[in-house]
């Protein structure tokens, strides 16, 4: 049976930060940055209505560096919007001990961005469970929490920090080992209409986002997960991110044309029958004869 379409997620772990502080010279090209980061978003956001007059943004920050851009780049565009809407933070709390969320409550105070933290069983799931199984369950249960949440305190969206890169790995992941073509929309409602998720940074690269988090000086807070670093879900995104670095160096322009390829999409050229790909007949028993 597919798994529901809010479950196909990708790890929520955050990549290791830059470790040194930034120079005064790194510094010089924040202002650069900040420009192409807050450009592509209002482009994605124009073109995908992600946010519109009246919303009510609930932001979910982990403490990762994709997280700490989204709520900074967010908070910045409210201020100067031409469209009115409020922006607050939430961080699930796992339950791992090593887990603390002080840096990110006293960042939050000092953006003056109202924050929320809600529990969420997940460490003692990751020990309790076999090791494959607990990052599906692990996002399952975080977005769990996180529409719940909304849903009871009236946030009309929940902004997720997810990349550029993680929606050209999460197709390759669907297309490489589960047999589907599919990615993370920048725009999704929920199954039951109660929620929607938006990705404003959907368009923006992973690179940009993490330099731009270290300019800021934005505190990377670790989840605390034994199994960050060693699950299969994330061996397989560790694959695909390491094949597409390699291929870039002969395709430069690869990601470029992977974004316009997730939106520039003919049905009637795949072998989908549920999209009325008659001439796809035998399809399945093909994969079945290829293994
Ligand atoms: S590694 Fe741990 S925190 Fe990360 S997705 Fe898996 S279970 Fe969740």
């Amino acid at each position: 049976m597919p798994s529901p379409r809010w479950l196909r997620v990708s790890n929520p772990c955050a990549l290791p930060s830059l470790a040194l502080p930034p120079s005064e010279a790194d510094l010089k090209g924040l202002p650069a940055l900040e420009k192409r980061i807050a450009r592509r978003v209002g482009e994605t956001n124009a073109a995908y209505q992600l946010i519109e007059d009246g919303d009510r943004l609930l932001v979910a920050v982990s403490g990762g560096k994709d997280s700490w851009a989204l709520l900074d780049v967010l908070e910045r565009l409210r201020k100067r919007a031409p469209v009115t809407f409020t922006v607050e933070a939430v961080t699930v709390d796992p339950g791992f001990p090593q887990f603390n969320p002080d840096p990110i409550a006293e960042t939050c105070e000092r953006l003056g961005v109202p924050h929320h933290i809600i529990p969420a069983p997940i460490d003692k799931m990751v020990r309790t469970k076999p090791e494959e199984l607990p990052c599906i369950i692990c996002s399952r249960l975080r977005r769990g929490v996180l529409y719940s949440f909304a849903k009871r305190n009236g946030y009309s969206k929940i902004a997720l920090g997810h990349h550029l890169d993680d929606l050209i790995e999460t197709l390759l992941i669907n297309l490489f080992f589960e047999g589907r073509l599919s990615t993370m929309p920048l725009r999704l409602e929920s199954d039951d209409g109660a929620n929607t998720v938006i990705r404003p940074l959907g368009t923006c690269e992973e690179k940009d986002l993490q330099r731009y988090a270290w300019l800021r000086g934005f505190p990377i807070v670790p989840c605390g997960c034994p199994l960050c670093g060693c699950s299969s879900l994330e061996s397989r995104r560790k694959q695909v991110k390491e094949m597409i670095a390699s291929m870039e160096t002969s395709i430069p322009r690869l990601k470029a044309s992977m974004l316009g390829a997730m939106g520039n999409v003919k049905l009637s050229h795949l072998l989908d029958l549920s999209q009325g790909a008659l001439h796809a007949k035998g399809v399945d028993e093909a994969v079945e004869r290829l293994g």
